[in-house]
């Protein structure tokens, strides 16, 4: 409990990493990249893979870890908190501007923690107690701000929307 410190909206993150919908390399559709074990703590790089059912691309990290020169780093340097998966840096599918500032998630999942964090700050406004550190997540400011809330919220469920469309 004590342990819930600043860093835990980004250990959130990498719960959310492991089923990342993106945009597919070959075709532009939707695409997932699957990191089932990334929680363990040597993943394994072949089992790191982008799946496009639209197209049918499918490619392992290792794949293309192999083929790729050395400034890229793909698969070598994982990126996190920015809008495309850790691994292929491919940009993530759920992805629209909100005001000038992007609004991203890697899976629904995320989008619901979003959702559930930005409401949280909208109840706890509204009178009911609710605790937001069990939550724990740190989100941009623009996000959470009073005036945006309801209006982020309905981006969100936009989003949501779009996935299955
Ligand atoms: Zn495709």
């Amino acid at each position: 409990m004590e342990t819930r410190t600043k860093n835990t909206y980004r250990t959130s993150l990498y719960a959310f990493v492991k089923q990342v919908l993106v945009v597919c390399p070959n075709c532009t559709g939707k695409a997932l990249v699957r990191a089932d074990d990334f929680d363990t703590p040597k993943y394994e790089i072949s089992l790191v893979k982008v799946v496009c059912t639209s197209c049918g691309y499918n490619k392992t990290l290792e794949n293309i870890s192999k083929r790729i020169d050395e400034k890229q780093k793909r698969g070598k340097v994982l990126i996190f908190g920015a809008p495309v998966d850790p691994f292929f840096h491919l940009p993530v599918w759920l992805q629209t501007d909100f005001s000038g500032e992007l609004l991203w998630a890697y899976n629904l999942e995320h989008l619901d923690f979003l959702a559930a964090h930005v409401g949280a700050k909208l109840r706890e406004r509204n009178g009911f107690k609710f605790n937001v550190k069990s939550i724990g997540a740190r989100l941009p400011r623009w996000m959470t701000a009073a005036d945006n809330r309801e209006e982020v919220l309905r981006t969100i469920e936009k989003l949501k929307a779009g996935v299955n469309g």
